[in-house]
């Protein structure tokens, strides 16, 4: 197998996309400017000047408020004047592409505060397409060269269980490890998909059964985290029976919550909980792989246990943090998880 990743961007790059403005944001924004008013929380994000826009950048936060303000460096940053989910697919997810085709994993992942536009980054709209179809689309043409197949599977892991979400009923699904030390999802669906229109089929059907999952009736989507897997099995060399298999693991992760701000109570307390400690055991496995640590803590939740194997080794992966421009303390409390998962 030639899984050679020379050309790929190295281990977990940490990145910064910013959402514009939402109309009533500006309208409010607008309305206590006019009243002279300072506009409450307002973030002004920028990349340091001079610094290229693929090599380390230094995030500038400000509360315009208040004038407090912090800066951490990031591997990039996508501002909020660009249609910017179009070219983080290009600038960060495409090379991770050519990478599955020769059999190594990939993982993409979004970052951020509920509101933030984790979900409008990866699945995106009917119009503005996010990194999820962005990338079967990609995939598909691709194939047309290859002769690869494509499988997609679609799970969600809420309160550190998992459950398939291409069966008629979602269903709870146990990881295995095998001899090996092998990560094995017992009974996860694989459906085969050839067309767009195929696969947007399938998504959708995904997409609604998460949003009535487990309770029956609440949308619980951004309490848990969303993974679409594409495997694509490629066939190399002259030897018709010689085949690899590469994965694009593209994550919708649940919203990070600072509880001291939410208060929340209840069975609330115990998502967010749940939430935080497998968002901090995501980035400490980050961390360790990015510093060449020796230890690399994959059991610590169910999530990095599942991605253990596309995480890590010849495996690349990224995280896009997502910022709302008018949330100062969110932003900062993102951005810092976030650069601290980075290598020093
Ligand atoms: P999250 O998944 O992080 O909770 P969403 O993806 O639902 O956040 O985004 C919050 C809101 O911001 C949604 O109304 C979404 O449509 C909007 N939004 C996010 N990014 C953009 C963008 N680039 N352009 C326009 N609207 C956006
Ligand atoms: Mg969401």
């Amino acid at each position: 197998m030639d899984a050679s990743s020379a050309d790929l961007p190295s281990k977990v790059r940490v990145v910064v996309r910013v959402r514009p403005f939402l109309p009533h944001e500006a309208a409010a924004a607008a309305a206590a400017a006019t009243e002279g008013e300072p506009v409450p929380c307002v973030s002004v994000l920028d990349r340091a000047s001079g610094s290229p826009p693929d090599d380390e950048v230094t995030v500038h936060l400000k509360d315009q408020a208040t004038s407090r303000n912090e800066h951490y460096k990031l591997d990039s940053f996508f501002g909020q004047e660009d249609d910017n989910v179009r070219e983080i697919f290009d600038r960060e997810v495409k090379p991770l592409i050519t990478g599955v085709f020769r059999g190594c994993n990939a993982t993409v992942f979004a970052y951020g505060a509920t509101g933030s536009g984790k979900t409008y980054t990866m699945q995106g709209t009917d119009e503005l397409p996010g990194l999820m179809p962005l990338a079967m689309s990609t995939i598909l043409s691709m194939c047309e060269t290859t002769g690869s197949t494509v499988e997609i599977s679609y799970y969600e892991v809420y309160m550190e269980r998992c459950y398939d979400l291409l069966q008629e009923k979602p269903k709870e699904i146990v990881i295995l490890d095998d001899k090996d030390g092998q990560i094995h999802l017992k009974g996860l669906s694989r459906v085969h998909i050839q067309s767009m229109s195929e696969f947007n089929k399938v998504f959708a059907s995904g997409i609604q059964k998460r949003k009535v999952a487990h309770t029956g009736l609440n949308d619980i989507s951004s309490r848990s985290h969303g993974a679409l897997v594409i495997a694509v099995t490629t066939p190399c060399g002259d030897d018709s029976d010689h085949i690899v298999t590469g994965k694009l693991n593209l994550i919708d992760l649940a919203g990070n919550e600072d509880n001291r701000r939410t208060c929340n109570e209840g069975i609330r307390m115990q998502e967010s909980g749940k939430i935080n400690q497998s968002l901090f055991a995501l980035s400490n496995v980050i961390y360790a792989l990015n510093n060449n640590k020796p230890r690399v803590p994959y059991r610590e939740s169910k999530l990095t246990r599942i991605l253990q194997d596309s995480l890590g080794g010849t495996s690349r992966a990224i995280m896009v943090a997502c910022l709302n421009p008018g949330e100062y303390q969110e932003s900062v409390h993102t951005v810092s998880l976030a650069a601290r998962s980075r290598h020093i």
